[in-house]
């Protein structure tokens, strides 16, 4: 039975993104963009976790990833952890690490910031990463981890 489930699960060349929080996995989803791709993804959500409770993993057939592009997830889900598969074997895990600058990925809390008046596209510093904090480059208010939207 356990060699059944591993030939339904398994991918040979890619990544899976594990430890991914259930309430964060449509955003990680929307962040990397998955729904533009035509690859073979498979999304698992409320698994068991000893750890997170529920969890989210997201298994993407021949797809890698860039560092900016994987540190984007740690906004959302600072637990994530990837597994580079080659062969059908992990040949690297990865850590998500929140990146010292957020370039549009995050809206700015303030109405009247310019970002959500004008076609200017969001810039936050990042200024606490165990809570995240992001300290808007054009208004300085700072949008915290419970407000972060996600455009
Ligand atoms: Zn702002």
């Amino acid at each position: 039975m356990k060699d059944k489930q591993l030939s339904v699960s398994a991918i040979k060349e890619g990544t899976v993104i594990d430890h991914i929080p259930a309430s964060a996995l449509f955003k990680v989803v929307s962040i990397l963009n998955l729904d533009k791709l035509d690859t073979m993804i498979t999304i698992g959500n409320s698994l068991g976790s000893n750890k997170l409770g529920k969890k989210g993993i997201i298994k993407l057939s021949e797809v890698f990833f860039k560092d900016s592009e994987i540190n984007k997830i740690a906004l959302v889900a600072p637990s994530a952890k990837l597994n580079i598969i080659r062969e059908y074997d992990v040949v690297e895990k990865r850590v998500v690490e929140i990146p010292d600058e957020i370039y549009g990925i995050a809206k700015c809390v303030n109405p009247k910031c310019i970002t959500n008046n004008e076609k200017v596209s969001t810039r936050f510093e990042v200024i606490s990463k165990v809570q995240v904090k992001l300290k808007c480059h054009y208004c300085e208010k700072i949008t915290d981890q419970d407000n972060i939207v996600i455009i």
